[in-house]
């Protein structure tokens, strides 16, 4: 017998109708009836919340963490499968992971359809998460969606409603579930995991301002003013903003704040290409750029980093964070063979 702990959260994959929209209802145990459970399985659940992710708190993902380590603490359990929301699934999904120094997994789902839906993608997506739990080690914190296991890091929610939701712009999935069997292509080296944080550990503020065109600093320094220890500068294209957001965000280093640049743009690494305000002078300023990771999870970098220093910004966190990330080829390299996309 394989044993996983199934830990419910909330989501679309427990959610219901309430009269004027859905929300998260229902408990973990009725969740995992409405899924088929894979051979030689045996399910425990935890109730831990059920909320819809644009709900979340660091409290809650912090709980989450902790609920994942308990559970594994059980040496005869083989993987934990968490049920949670889809819109913030690849935060929750890469905090994990970055925390994840354990050779069982730690597999994500939840479902575009609410739980009662005829048609709906709950069953299916739960029976794949709870096969890639049991069957197999070594691959960190993972997303199984639509018959697709993709690692937490560098996955987004890329579809607000289709039942393919995910997707890794700048990589491709580790595998696939079909006809209950699940196949897997390269595995990825695992970075050394970070210290957890104690229980009861007070969140930093971390925030995400996006730059655009008439942008200026005034959101930037609000979140400063708010008491942000860290925050996520959005830039444009390769990570860009304008000489006035660059002189923000060397007031905001000089003042102890970890300020990461991102992109808005939904494939691609952030790259020091520009000046005039562009990310040369942004990393010049003291802003670290974050590669190929997008804002949401550019902003749990920074959050872990801080939480693993303690609330310290020195930036030497980030980096090794950042300098962590898996060294692959670009997606658009690996669909080329003999020249020719596929
Ligand atoms: N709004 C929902 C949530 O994230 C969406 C979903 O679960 O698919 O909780």
């Amino acid at each position: 017998m394989r044993h996983v702990v199934v830990i419910s959260t909330g989501g679309t994959i427990a959610s219901r109708w309430q009269g004027d929209g859905y929300a998260a209802e229902a408990a973990g145990q009725e969740v995992l009836e409405a899924s088929a459970v894979p051979d030689g399985v045996e399910v425990r659940v935890v109730d831990l919340f059920t909320v819809n992710s644009s709900r979340l708190t660091t409290d809650h993902q912090l709980r989450l963490l902790h609920a994942v380590h308990d559970a594994l603490a059980d040496p005869e359990v083989d993987g934990v499968v968490v049920t949670h929301g889809t819109d913030t699934l690849e935060e929750s999904a890469f905090f994990v992971d970055l925390f994840h120094g354990d050779r069982r997994p730690v597999v994500f789902t939840g479902a575009q359809q609410p739980l009662d839906a005829a048609d709906g993608d709950a069953a299916g997506n739960l029976y794949d998460a709870l096969l890639t739990a049991s069957s197999r080690r070594d691959i960190g914190s993972v997303i199984v969606f639509a018959g697709q296991v993709f690692a937490a890091r560098g996955t987004v929610k890329r579809h607000t409603v289709d039942a393919r939701a995910f997707g890794a712009p700048d990589g491709l999935p580790l595998g696939r579930v079909e006809f209950g069997r699940v196949t897997w292509g390269r595995q990825q080296p695992r970075p050394e995991a970070l210290p957890l944080p104690e229980r009861g550990t007070t969140a930093p503020r971390v925030d995400i301002v996006m730059h655009h065109s008439d942008g200026d600093s005034v959101l930037f320094d609000a979140a400063v003013g708010a008491g942000a220890r860290g925050i996520v500068l959005v830039g444009t294209g390769a990570g860009n903003a304008n000489p006035e957001v660059v002189d923000a965000v060397r007031r905001a280093v000089a003042a102890g704040v970890e300020v990461a640049v991102s992109t808005r743009v939904a494939a691609g690494a952030v790259a020091p290409l520009y000046t005039g305000g562009g990310a040369v002078d942004l990393a010049a300023a003291g802003a670290l750029l974050t590669g190929t990771l997008k804002p949401g999870q550019a902003r749990i970098a920074v959050l872990a980093a801080l939480l693993a220093g303690g609330g310290a910004g020195s930036g030497a966190g980030l980096r090794r964070i950042l300098d962590a990330a898996p060294r692959t080829a670009p997606a658009s390299d690996l669909y080329l063979v003999d020249g020719v996309g596929h």
